[in-house]
């Protein structure tokens, strides 16, 4: 019985090292001398022998390749991506024009959201961040993932944490990195944009206000802005977003996966 509970055990943990989630992470071991890894035609995060792959959430579930580079070539790597049903979540939005957009509106969220999408594939080759922080304490109010049916109708699913926290509140760099946007945006309010190195970028949104500019250098924990309600919302709060090669990824994964040790990486194999 115990041999049986200990086995069971470790067929979990290694299912949970072999497969993703479409919004979730793929962690990848690699032998020594890797100098990159490949998803999608993306380079992807290598640190401390793995990579971290972002996997986005309209991800048809099966099985993908990854391709690990060495001095000699190009290795192929598959997974399985797994289905994953995330709940639904209804909002009541009182200002209509946040709902259905007014054509000049529609336009400006069309250029807001090609210069965020730049953004996102964003890959400077810096040594990989070692730790992240949640940037405000508070109450998770949304969770990744949530299928958002926004009065009724169906929107994108929520592509980042939401905690709520009063206005004001300090909101703390996750990691150490440099401010690419800073601005007003449609939807997102005030925004801010850090590049962490290595495709890992985030992203806070609806600040009542922003305290740094573009190309500023921080630390983390140093303060960025302000908790605000700016942008579409219900009230104030933080949305954070984490973006992995690429994809907007469920921050509480990458959050567990960026602070584990080396010695806890299992081989993904
Ligand atoms: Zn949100």
């Amino acid at each position: 019985m115990i041999k049986w509970i200990i086995l069971s055990a470790l067929l979990v943990s290694s299912a949970a090292w072999g497969q993703a989630v479409p919004g979730g992470v793929y962690r990848l071991a690699l032998p020594d001398g890797v100098q990159g890894v490949e998803y999608d035609g993306r380079p992807a995060l290598v640190r401390d022998g793995f990579a971290l792959v972002g996997i986005g959430i309209n991800t048809q579930p099966g099985t993908k390749t990854a391709y690990v580079i060495e001095a000699e070539g190009r290795t192929p790597h598959t997974f399985e991506v797994v289905a994953k049903q995330y709940p639904e979540q209804r909002l009541t939005i009182e200002n209509k024009k946040m709902v259905n957009p007014d054509p000049e509106s529609l336009e400006r969220i069309r250029a807001e959201s090609a210069r965020m999408g730049a953004e996102y594939q964003r890959f400077s080759r810096v040594p990989a961040i070692r730790s992240m922080i949640k940037p405000v304490e508070g109450i998770t109010s949304s969770q990744f993932g949530f299928r958002r049916v926004l009065n009724g109708e169906p929107r994108s699913p929520h592509s980042g944490l939401d905690i709520a926290a009063d206005t004001g509140t300090p909101v703390q760099a996750a990691a150490d990195g440099v401010v690419r946007i800073t601005g007003d945006f449609y939807f997102n309010g005030n925004t801010v944009f850090i590049d962490h190195g290595q495709g890992l970028v985030t992203m806070y949104c609806h600040l009542h206000e922003i305290h740094v500019e573009e190309g500023d250098t921080l630390s983390q924990g140093d303060v960025l802005g302000l908790v605000g309600a700016t942008g579409r919302v219900t009230g104030p709060h933080l949305h954070w977003s984490v973006s992995l090669n690429g994809y907007r990824v469920d921050p509480v994964t990458v959050l567990a996966l960026i602070n584990a040790e080396p010695a806890q990486v299992k081989p993904s194999s």
